[in-house]
């Protein structure tokens, strides 16, 4: 049932009960005032003649004294019980009272019929009043509820309007400042952000089949270059396995970076030797060829998880040795870890997106150093799945550096 129908329904409802429930004792009140003032009239009457002696003068009451009819002007002997009450005989209304004057038990009964019949024409009358009162109450109630709710409808059809292909619609907000306008405004901010999360997976689904498609096409090229001259040639069999085996380590390592980053689990965390960490990594590179120098200096024992930790560093010094050619350092302090470059440096305006995911400064030159811009956004998500923070400095054709803060984590 619409919300309108709930409103009027209830509302009717508890104007009924009230009205009827007003009427009914207002009904009740002024007919048992009328009732009492004649009872007592007629107490009063037979009090007056009992204290002359005469109850002979009553000629208007049925009147009986100790079981003998003493009056009876309307033929009621024997035809309505000689008690308290108000009874009806022969379409006419008569209210009978006994009571007892010295040792006599008196029994009597007036004509009621007129107050009786006036007072059914006035119930009438209320039934009219409540019947027009109620319906009144409904349309009123119709009224309302509906015009309320106008605002709510105003935004439901402003949802149906708004689907995958049209999420930058926004829903209207009047300025009334009520609850509805509230609605519409936290609504408009939802959509604000599904629209964000939306445009961003667009991107992302774009960006990863493109960073897939690259060494795809490279891999089929040389698989081609095999098939003509590999069987004869052995220096080209080498090379082209080689730039296979390289485009096969590039699609590992978005897709490895990639479900890194979809992870949800929360972090085992120990006491972490951030130097031996740092060491570590260093040794790696050499391992894998780099032979420049890298600067080590402080230590620092913190608690964080001991793989993310050296996803971070890895990644942070990996960009400073792709993006520099003079000296890298690394500071390792109390608060947090900073790896600095005297490379080309990143712009001011680009320092905010750098952390977005395929986010490249420049994008031919970044990817002729082989980046594929997701290092820094696993950086900053891995430090804050450690509760930990991602900052950056850099001077464009100075250097950058880049700071982990793990702060009051030591
Ligand atoms: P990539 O895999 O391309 O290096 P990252 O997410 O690690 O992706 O970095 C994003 C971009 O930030 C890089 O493409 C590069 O333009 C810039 N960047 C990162 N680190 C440095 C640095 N040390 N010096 C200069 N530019 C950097």
């Amino acid at each position: 049932m619409k919300i309108t129908w709930r409103l009027t329904l209830f509302s009717t409802f508890i104007v009924s009960v009230v009205i009827l429930g007003m009427f009914f004792m207002l009904y009740e009140n002024v007919k048992l005032s009328l009732m009492n003032s004649h009872r007592r009239h007629i107490i009063a009457v037979i009090r007056t003649y009992s204290r002359r002696g005469m109850f002979a003068g009553i000629r208007k009451i049925f009147l009986v004294v100790n079981g003998k009819v003493l009056s009876d002007p309307f033929s009621l002997t024997g035809k309505i019980p000689y008690k308290d009450g108000i009874y009806e005989y022969d379409g006419e209304y008569y209210i009978g009272v006994s009571l007892e004057v010295g040792d006599k038990k008196i029994f009597a009964a007036s004509y009621v019929t007129t107050i009786v019949k006036g007072m059914q024409e006035v119930s009438h009358r209320l039934v009219l009043f409540a019947v027009a009162g109620i319906a009144l109450s409904f349309f009123a109630a119709f009224t309302i509820a509906n015009f309320s709710l106008s605002p709510l409808r105003r935004i439901l059809r402003g949802i149906e309007g708004i689907s995958a292909s049209s999420l930058e619609k926004r829903l209207e907000v009047v300025g009334s400042g009520d609850e509805l306008d509230t609605l519409a405004k936290e609504i408009n901010r939802m959509l604000d952000r599904i629209e964000r999360s939306y445009r961003a997976q667009e991107r992302f689904v774009h960006d990863v089949s493109h960073e897939l498609k690259n060494p795809l096409s490279s891999m089929k090229g040389f698989i081609g270059v095999l098939k003509k001259w590999g069987f004869d040639d052995e220096k080209i069999f080498h090379e082209s396995t080689n730039e296979i085996e390289k485009s096969i380590d590039e699609m590992s390592s978005v897709v490895e970076e990639l479900l890194m980053l979809s992870k949800e689990e929360t972090t085992e965390e120990e006491s972490v030797d951030v130097k031996s960490l740092v060491l570590e990594v260093l040794k790696d590179f050499h391992l894998r060829g780099s032979e420049r120098e890298i600067e080590v200096e402080g230590e620092a024992v913190v608690r964080a998880n001991p793989d993310y930790l050296k996803i971070i560093i890895r990644n942070l010094i990996d960009n400073a040795l792709k993006y520099s050619e003079g000296r890298i350092w690394i500071k390792i302090k109390g608060c947090c870890l900073e790896v600095s470059d005297e490379g080309e440096g990143i712009p001011k305006e680009e320092l905010d997106k750098i952390f977005d995911k395929f986010y490249r400064v420049d994008r031919s030159r970044d990817r002729r150093k082989g980046g594929h811009g997701i290092g820094l956004s696993l950086v900053k998500e891995l430090a804050e799945k450690m509760k930990m923070r991602v900052e950056v400095e850099s001077d464009l054709g100075k250097g950058s550096t880049f700071r982990v803060v793990w702060g009051e984590k030591s």
